[in-house]
Parts: structure tokens; C-alpha cells; sequence
């Protein structure tokens, strides 16, 4: 490139260097729907034109302590001073990894207490499901290997990952699909809205059933599932629901994988949902995002003992490796983050202020183009309605979704619907600011002529 194409004024107008995630690549190159965030702060984003936004998504589910908190930013400007890098790998190791991992030993249910580090959400699925394999190599199970996942799962997008993500994700693209079986969600068909919980949970249990004997217990290695279902909607179990899986997968000698990426780091008031929201204790939690709140890429699998003990036994060599595995700059980030979230108690507060934020965005079920709101403290979703004349091609999540960011919120569309994942450190007079909002968005939205 030459450097006088490399003006500022250019670099978000017209620029198809950066490859964007999950994006309409051809349309980004035509520069429709680009929106360059160029600064933050506490609960909100700045755009390059200077408009000020409510990060109603928490960067991508992440900015769970909000926006350029000092602490943070000097315990990684102190790190990277002290100690810049050094690798993992061997028998090398540093402090910072190690105090992390003895600090997430403790915060994780009690037979949890061994931390494998990597850089995203994707790969530390990818390393459970590694380490799992390896595991039943060892224990003499060679063929145990399947992963059981859901319909409407988001586990990443790796080669592995994206496999065990809902096949919607992966359209046209490979995958390396013959590893895992999808089974049904706790998303209710309209037939199932009124059953009791136990009924449905009966349903979703046969469900799995009906799939371990199909493939046979001893070819499947896991079950991995998210407490709450985030990117394909904030999908909320009834009650009792992973207990039953948990119960199910473990009489098959099948381990529970809880994909915590979104769900841990105070999102539903505690710093892990699994065992104190859910009632569970998993085999493996993988968590990422609210880790650092997004400050630094950090991400980590987290074993059980009984994990642990057959892949360190004698002779068992550890062969996965990443060079940033336990980066001290990212592992400083993450203590200093979970320090905030504990002196400032944010996970108790969001026991509060999330139930706020829950209960308004509830409310908007009142409203003619709702169909459904789901909320569980500071995870929301907004199904909508297809208005009578709506065209085919008009997807109603990102109507609402421009008209929220036209009144100053950003919130990600799905198709017809939104989701919200706002950092955690919101005040109530935003979390009212917020809903107001979304009410105004979704009026506007449902008087458009279309
Ligand atoms: N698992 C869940 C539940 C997620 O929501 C995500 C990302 O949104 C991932 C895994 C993948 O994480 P990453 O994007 O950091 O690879």
C-alpha cells in the first residue's frame, strides 16, 4: 500500500483491508453499514463522527465491569513493565498465570481446580474437547469421541467449534460435522407453550436419550451446552433442566462440558453459573469474555480433578500448546478484573439492578410487535412479530435495531429479534433510560409503512 493512501479520514470509509467477522463482506466493501467505535467509557461507546452510544451489547457480551476502568488498565500497564512475556510451554512458568489459576481454581465449583489458558471462547472449546479425547485414549476408550451439542448452540468458531455451533452458522461452509450430533434445545415449539416444565424437560431428556442409544455411549465423549443460550437468542431452561442432562450424560459415562463464555464473570450475579445458578457441577467450564471483561483476549478450560489425574499420570504427555497460553499481560488483566468485580460486589448488585433491567425488558412484552422478551438479569432478548406486508426479505431485528442505535443504543439484531448484553456496572436511572428506548425503537418500528 502506498502511504498516501494511508489517510485517516479514508481508513473507515473505504477501507477492505480488515476482514470483519461475520460480515456482509460484499457490502462492506461498498461501505454500507460500517460503524467505526473509535473511544469508550463506563457504560458507553463513541462512534468517529463524535455520536455517543449505550453499549447495550458490552462490546460482543464482554465489557462486563464497563468501559477504561484505571485499575485495570494499570495492573496490565504495570505487567507489561515488569514482565512483557514469557511462554507456558515446558517448565517454564510465570506468577501471574499461576495466581489466575489457583484464583479460578477457587471461584470454580469445588472439583474444578486445573486451568488451561488459550486466547478465545472458540478455543478453549476446541482444548476441552482435545483434552477429553486424550483422556479417553488413556483410559482405554479409544472410540469414545462424539460430542452431543444442541440445535441453536454457539460454541465459536474454529474448525471444531463451529461444528459444535448450530449448523445455520456454518451454511455453505465445512465443519468437521461428523463429530457431533445436534439434539433439541430447551426452546419450546408452539405445540409444547403450554406444558408444564417437567413435562418439557421429559421431552428434551428422551430427546437426548433417544441420541446416546442411536450413536451408542461408548462412541460419545460429552455433552456441551450453555447455561443460557446467548447468540441465537438468550434461550432460558426451565428449572431442574441441566441437572437432568448432567444426570443423564453421567449415568453414560459422558461428560458435561458448560460453556461459559458469556454466563460467568457476574452476567447472572455469581462468578460461575453453573453450579450457583444452575445447580450443577460440570465436568469442564470453559469461560472467556467477562474473564478480563474484554480488556485483554483471555480465555480458559478449567477441569475436573478426575480429569486432571488420567492426563498428568505417569507417561501422559500434555501435547497442546499456544504461545500466548497464560500471557502475564492478560492474566494480570483478569486478576485485576475479578478484583473490581469483588471489591465493588458486582455480581451481588446485578442480583439487584439485573433483576431491573430483566423485569423492564419483560414489560415490553406489552407491545403489539413483541412475541416474546426474555431476560435473565443482564442477558436479553427481543423476539418480534412480522408485521402483516412486511416483505420476506425485511428482517424486523435490524429495523429495531437502527432505530434503537438512531436514539443512541446499540443492541445486535438476529433475525427478528435483538439481543442485549449490557456491561453490568449500569445505573438505574440508565437501565430506565435504556428501556425507554427500546420502547421508542420498537413503536417507531411498528408505525413504518412497509
Ligand atoms: N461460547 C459461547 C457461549 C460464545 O458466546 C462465544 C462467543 O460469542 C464463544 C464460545 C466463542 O468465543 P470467542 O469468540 O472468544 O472465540
Amino acid at each position: 500500500m502506498n502511504n498516501s493512501e494511508n489517510n485517516s479520514d479514508k481508513i473507515f470509509s473505504d477501507d477492505t483491508h480488515l476482514i470483519q467477522s461475520f460480515a456482509d463482506l460484499n457490502n462492506l466493501k461498498q461501505s454500507i453499514g460500517r460503524l467505526a467505535i473509535t473511544g469508550a467509557k463506563g457504560v458507553y461507546v463513541t462512534d468517529s463522527e463524535g455520536k455517543r452510544y449505550f453499549d447495550g451489547m458490552g462490546g460482543l457480551w464482554c465489557v462486563n465491569i464497563g468501559h477504561g476502568n484505571a485499575d485495570v488498565i494499570a495492573a496490565v500497564t504495570r505487567q507489561l513493565e515488569t514482565l512483557d512475556y514469557f511462554s507456558t510451554f515446558f517448565e517454564f512458568t510465570h506468577p501471574v498465570a499461576a495466581e489466575l489459576a489457583r484464583k479460578l481454581a477457587t471461584l470454580a465449583p469445588d472439583r474444578l481446580n486445573h486451568v488451561y489458558f488459550s486466547n478465545s471462547g472458540s478455543v478453549a472449546n476446541d482444548t476441552a474437547i482435545r483434552i477429553l479425547h486424550h483422556y479417553n485414549n488413556l483410559r482405554g476408550h479409544p472410540k469414545k469421541k462424539k460430542i452431543l451439542s444442541r440445535v441453536n448452540a454457539y460454541h465459536g468458531s474454529t474448525y471444531l467449534a463451529i461444528a459444535m455451533t448450530t449448523p445455520v452458522f456454518s451454511q455453505g461452509w465445512d465443519a468437521a460435522r461428523d463429530l457431533v450430533h445436534h439434539i433439541r434445545c430447551p426452546k419450546r415449539e408452539p405445540d409444547e407453550m403450554n406444558l408444564s416444565d417437567a413435562d418439557f424437560i421429559d421431552i428434551l431428556a428422551e430427546d437426548m436419550e433417544q441420541a446416546i442409544s442411536k450413536i451408542g455411549a461408548e462412541n460419545i465423549a460429552c455433552f456441551i451446552a450453555e447455561p443460557i443460550m446467548g447468540a441465537c437468542g438468550v434461550i432460558i431452561p426451565p428449572e431442574g433442566y441441566h441437572k437432568r442432562m448432567l444426570d443423564l450424560v453421567h449415568a453414560h459415562d459422558i461428560k458435561y462440558i458448560s460453556d461459559e463464555v458469556i454466563t460467568a464473570f457476574g452476567r447472572l450475579g455469581h462468578m460461575f453459573a453453573s453450579k450457583e445458578v444452575f445447580g450443577i457441577e460440570p465436568d469442564i467450564i470453559t469461560t472467556a469474555k467477562g474473564l478480563t471483561s474484554g480488556y485483554q483476549p483471555l480465555a480458559a478450560t478449567i477441569l475436573s480433578d478426575e480429569i486432571f489425574d488420567v492426563i498428568s499420570q505417569d507417561g501422559a504427555a500434555f501435547l497442546h500448546g499456544m504461545t500466548y497460553s497464560g500471557h502475564p499481560a492478560a492474566c494480570a488483566c483478569a486478576l485485576a478484573n475479578i478484583a473490581v468485580m469483588e471489591r465493588e460486589a458486582i455480581p451481588e448488585q446485578v442480583r439487584k439492578t439485573g433483576k431491573l433491567f430483566e423485569a423492564g425488558i419483560k414489560s415490553l412484552a406489552d407491545l403489539d410487535l413483541v412475541k416474546e422478551a426474555r431476560a435473565s438479569h443482564f442477558m436479553a432478548a427481543v423476539e418480534f412479530n412480522r408485521p402483516s406486508g412486511a416483505p420476506d426479505n425485511i428482517n424486523i431485528g435490524q429495523l429495531v435495531g437502527d432505530a434503537a442505535r438512531a436514539r443512541g443504543l446499540i443492541v445486535r439484531p438476529i433475525t427478528d429479534a435483538i439481543v442485549l448484553s449490557p456491561p453490568l456496572i449500569l445505573s438505574k436511572d440508565q437501565i430506565v433510560e435504556i428501556h425507554q428506548i427500546l420502547h421508542d425503537a420498537i413503536n417507531a418500528v411498528a408505525q413504518s409503512q412497509f
